[in-house]
């Protein structure tokens, strides 16, 4: 079976003033149904079709005959994961165990908002910033291009894309800016708690 495109979980225009209607049609419309016409081309025809996401991504990893596959694989299942990590009046903070979890890991909710933004911030050219588990211990990290913390066994709650096309149209070069209104108004903390839970 091939790999499909997954609906955005919310309407096009959903997430505006914050990220338009333009900006997700092409993000989700191209870019990202893109890596999953370019992941179909790839494996047609190999075991690979037939397998989940992350079992192709995590096989393809470090196998530079598979650079390929493996940029386009992570690239769908981070897309699918960065929608669900929106939502529309998002951001702002979250509460209960998952703020708790936070407070004890990062200090306080504020230290939190910093060491994601800056995080996210600083990674160099195109790629992910993230909120992972990581042994038990909630963590920011930042991956170059395709790259999925899962490979580092590190479980994902919650990512930003600050490739520049997650931005450009609506923010130019401000990536800070851009951060700054997801964690804001857009992060769907519900989904960061059920990963949580799930992890
Ligand atoms: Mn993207």
């Amino acid at each position: 079976m091939a790999f499909e495109l997954p609906d955005l979980p919310y309407d096009k225009s959903a997430l505006e003033p914050h990220m338009s209607a333009q900006t997700l049609e092409f993000h989700h419309g191209k870019h990202h149904n893109t890596y999953v016409n370019n992941l179909n081309n790839l494996t047609k025809d190999t075991p690979m079709a037939d397998q989940d996401l992350v079992t192709v991504f995590k096989a393809a990893y470090g196998d530079s005959s598979k650079v390929g596959v493996f940029n386009n694989a992570a690239q769908v299942w981070n897309h699918t994961f960065f929608w669900n990590g929106m939502k529309p009046n998002g951001g702002g903070k979250p509460e209960g165990e998952l703020l708790s979890k936070i407070e004890a890991d990062f200090g306080d909710f504020h230290k939190f908002m910093e060491e994601f933004r800056n995080t996210a911030v600083t990674q160099f050219g195109s790629g992910w910033g993230w909120l992972v588990l990581d042994g038990g211990t909630l963590k920011c990290v930042k991956t170059p291009n395709a790259e999925n913390p899962i490979v580092h066994g590190q479980t994902p709650l919650l990512t930003v894309d600050v490739w520049e096309h997650a931005y450009y149209l609506d923010y130019q070069n401000r990536r800070r800016d851009f951060v700054q209104t997801f964690l804001d108004h857009l992060v769907n903390w519900d989904f960061v708690a059920q990963n949580l839970k799930n992890a």
